[in-house]
């Protein structure tokens, strides 16, 4: 089990190992592109080699790839749905180039179209995502926090979502505070294994790759997306001990999107949280 956080890429994404290195990391999430949307840096073998040397001088073992935020596959503007399947599929060919382990994203909301268009919205978008594609980054779907009509917030939905053409190659990021909100409980060791012993049967353990660490500033099944630091939020540290001391969980990366507002010594003592409980 390995632990990092998401930093910056500013200067360029060959700056992210540093970046993560100081803080401690061990693995790093990173945009490679504006969150909002515009500015594309250009992604090619020179740019590539320049992040592999920096990923081997800081140690860093694996990176991933957060996409956009205004993915929306089931969006009812045709534009605003093909753009997301154009970015999504650019985003796995540029991770590919840059020898990351995988990209995530959140399917989207329903809001505007209805839940069973949504759901039928969301399948054909995965599907031609992942079609003919042969890169080596993978495609992970995140659990969301279920906020109005935000697809993707039970273990149900996801499972179903992995059922299309070329399903079979995409995993899933667990995000502790989405999951939280959605009503998985994961307050103590044995919340912990209950909640992750219900992912095993419906998605199956195989398909996680990733976990978002974060503590949750709203309740139990609030449906809200607020990250608190570890220890600071309705989670509690006792819920993240569980995590990381769960055997079933040893070759998952963990990943802290916690605050950084209050600077990076936040980031930095949530990191070292972990590793005291991996010991
Ligand atoms: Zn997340």
């Amino acid at each position: 089990m390995h632990f990092g956080a998401h930093v910056s890429i500013e200067g360029g994404v060959w700056n992210a190992p540093a970046n993560a290195a100081k803080i401690g990391c061990e693995v790093l999430q990173m945009f490679t592109r504006s969150p909002q949307g515009g500015h594309t840096p250009v992604i090619d073998a020179e740019v590539a080699k320049k992040f592999q040397a920096a990923m081997k001088k800081n140690k860093i073992s694996a990176a991933y790839i957060h996409a956009p935020y205004f993915i929306n596959l089931a969006s009812p503007i045709d534009r605003t749905r093909g753009f997301s399947i154009h970015i999504i599929r650019e985003e796995l060919e540029r991770g590919s180039i840059l020898g990351c382990r995988a990209v995530m994203f959140h399917l989207g909301s329903a809001r505007e179209v209805g839940e069973e268009k949504g759901v039928e919205m969301v399948k054909e978008g995965l599907e031609k995502i992942m079609k003919d594609y042969k890169g080596s980054c993978q495609l992970l779907i995140e659990i969301s926090a279920g906020a109005g009509a935000i697809m993707g917030d039970t273990f149900e939905d996801i499972n179903d979502a992995l059922q299309v053409k070329g399903g079979e190659k995409i995993g899933v990021c667990f995000d502790t505070q989405h999951a939280f909100a959605s009503g998985y409980d994961l307050r103590d060791k044995k919340t912990v294994e209950e909640t992750f012993k219900k992912f095993d049967k419906i998605i199956g353990l195989k398909k996680l790759v990733l976990i978002h660490t974060n503590d949750s500033l709203t309740d139990l099944g609030s449906h809200k997306d607020r990250h608190a630091h570890l220890g600071e939020g309705k989670i509690g540290l006792a819920g993240f001990e569980a995590i990381v001391k769960n055997k079933k969980l040893k070759d998952v990366d963990l990943i802290l999107e916690t605050p950084w507002e209050d600077g990076q010594g936040g980031v930095k003592k949530d990191l070292n949280l972990l590793k005291k409980f991996r010991g």
